[in-house]
């Protein structure tokens, strides 16, 4: 058995009998981890207050070998992000990003641009003005992380690089690939080049910049649609949170 210390963000929670949960962290050094902690819902726990979902502290966990699941011995509270979790909406948010974190990351593959973006992520939220369009950046930057971006400058089927001339364009949701209207078959779903071209810029900008961006509703739309599916098709679910999402903001869309 080894014992490991790494700064974590806790992404997700689930209740494993009455005095212990099970919770999935997102470590700098080590990936995702699953680990017990136990007795964690009893009124003394030394845990109580730390480990609410999305708190960032320093993790001491016992790790062994071949287990799914570890077992965690010390959690140091660094920040507990109260302001978002004081806001239904930036929380309803960042619940959405944690659970976008846990479906595309496999347990133990180590990436710390994952970890870097969650850090910077919490710390840009509670700044952000549409935050649906923040929700495509991270979106688009998880992709690209995780390597599953599509290629937003040419056709995904000819090769050729799109130009001015492609006003329309179309989306193969099964693979994320966009495809030329040469190559489109009448399954695929039309994409303006606009919002093709925004979601490359979006992919390139850094938090700070993306209030200088500017949207129609109908880039919204074709960018919710085209990312939800790609996140759909390689996460083979419906995030809860998404849906949930959805619903909070439904007159938005
Ligand atoms: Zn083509």
């Amino acid at each position: 058995m080894a014992i490991r210390q790494t700064e974590a963000f806790l992404i997700r929670t689930y209740p494993l009998s009455e005095s212990s949960m099970i919770c999935v962290f997102y470590t700098k050094d080590f990936g995702k981890v699953r680990a017990v902690a136990r007795g964690v819902r009893n009124t003394k726990s030394k845990f109580r207050g730390q480990l609410d979902l999305l708190n960032r502290g320093e993790l001491i966990y016992n790790e062994k070998a071949n287990r799914e699941l570890q077992s965690v011995r010390e959690f140091d509270l660094i920040d507990n992000f109260d302001r978002i979790k004081a806001n239904f909406n930036l929380f309803t948010y960042a619940c959405y990003f944690s659970e976008l974190v846990d479906a595309m990351e496999s347990d133990g593959a180590d990436n710390p641009d994952v970890f870097l973006l969650l850090t910077h992520t919490f710390r840009s939220l509670q700044k952000m003005t549409d935050l649906r369009l923040f929700a495509r950046a991270f979106e688009l930057q998880l992709l690209q992380i995780s390597g599953y971006a599509p290629d937003f400058t040419r056709c995904g089927t000819c090769g050729r690089s799109f130009t001015v001339n492609d006003v329309n364009l179309h989306y193969y949701d099964q693979s994320g690939e966009i495809v030329c209207t040469s190559c489109s078959t009448p399954q695929l779903v039309s994409l303006s080049r606009g919002s093709c071209e925004l979601m490359k810029r979006i992919q390139e900008t850094n938090f700070d910049r993306l209030k200088r961006i500017r949207t129609s509703q109908r880039n919204q739309k074709e960018m919710r649609f085209v990312l939800s599916s790609l996140i759909s098709f390689h996460t083979h679910r419906r995030l809860k949170s998404l849906e949930f999402l959805d619903l909070v903001e439904k007159d938005k869309w």
